[in-house]
């Protein structure tokens, strides 16, 4: 039996760092959009011994236990006690590796969901218990839409998505960003403490439908942080907002960017500027 599904990229429309947690973790507040832009992956069992084989056409990922996905098969076969099953899995890699954008997150959540449509030997608590151990995206990209998301991560609440006339050009310049480095820079915990920016008028402006408010409402913590050692990402922001975007932002710990269009025009001219500089460029709408 097998099954293929298509696992978007999350986009951050706000993202405030609340804090360091004693356990190293990070506290956050952050209203997330999941995106068109998607891997696909298949996954499929047979009767055998619990052998996993991941493949994927990306050249540069793991196909090992270091891949997130295989072990998103591996602790659900070991949740559910199934021994007698052999796994695979493959990988058709679009969302940029290492780019703020939950790439290898919402592969594990795609792996999740596909063994536990064909499998159905956890209950839904267990599986969202195992979402959250496998990584702080992985709830989200789980329950996919736009969520208002807390905690580590596995604080979920949905909002309703951008509408889909939101045109999301989505372009990455050089070498991914480590989360974990991202943090560190952050210089936390924060002394003395940042004011801490709440995201209501998003929320707000989200339940109006109103795009161009959200556009103008964008924020993410990390920027003042990374775009300084960007200069990359700062000119695909400047770009997408000469083209015309109602609003540009860095995705998560960087270095994506994205820009939320109105207009095609405008969008097709950040796309075809970005690409001919030689980003790896994309257009998507949001996941509604
Ligand atoms: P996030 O936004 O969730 O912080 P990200 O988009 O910045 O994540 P990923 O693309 O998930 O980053 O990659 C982070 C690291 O995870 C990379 O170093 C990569 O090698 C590793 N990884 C493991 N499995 C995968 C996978 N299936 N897809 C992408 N990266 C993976």
């Amino acid at each position: 039996m097998e099954q293929t599904y298509f696992c978007p990229a999350k986009i951050n429309l706000f993202l405030e760092v609340v804090d360091q947690r004693p356990d190293g973790y990070h506290d956050i507040d952050s209203i997330m959009q999941a995106v068109t832009l998607c891997d696909t992956v298949t996954v499929g069992f047979t009767a055998g011994s619990g052998k996993i084989t991941l493949t994927c056409d990306h050249p540069d990922l793991p196909c090992d236990e270091r891949n997130i996905a295989y072990r998103a098969a591996q602790r659900y076969l070991a949740a559910a006690g199934l021994t007698t099953y052999d796994v695979t899995i493959h990988i058709e890699k679009k969302i940029p590796i290492a780019a703020g954008l939950a790439g290898g997150s919402t592969d594990c959540a795609g792996v999740l969901r596909a063994l536990h449509t064909m499998l159905n030997a956890l209950s839904e608590d267990e599986l969202f218990d195992l979402a959250k151990g496998l990584g702080a995206d992985v709830p989200f990209c789980y329950a996919s839409g736009c969520a208002r998301v807390g905690g580590i991560g596995e604080l979920l609440r949905y909002c309703p998505s951008l509408t889909r006339d939101a045109i999301i050009v989505i372009a990455k310049g050089g070498e991914g960003v480590s989360t974990a480095e991202a943090y560190r820079q952050m210089d936390l915990p924060m002394d003395p403490p940042r004011e801490r920016l709440m995201p209501h008028d998003m929320l707000r402006a989200l339940r109006q439908n109103d795009g161009g408010e959200v556009a103008a409402l964008l924020y993410n913590a990390f920027e003042p942080v990374i775009l300084p050692q960007r200069p990359l990402a700062a000119h695909a922001k400047e770009a997408m907002i000469e083209a015309g975007a109602a609003g540009a932002l860095m995705s998560g710990s960087g270095p994506s960017v994205f820009g939320i269009f109105y207009d095609w025009d405008d969008a097709e001219r950040a796309y075809n500027r970005l690409l001919s500089e030689g980003y790896q460029t994309f257009i998507a709408h949001p996941v509604v």
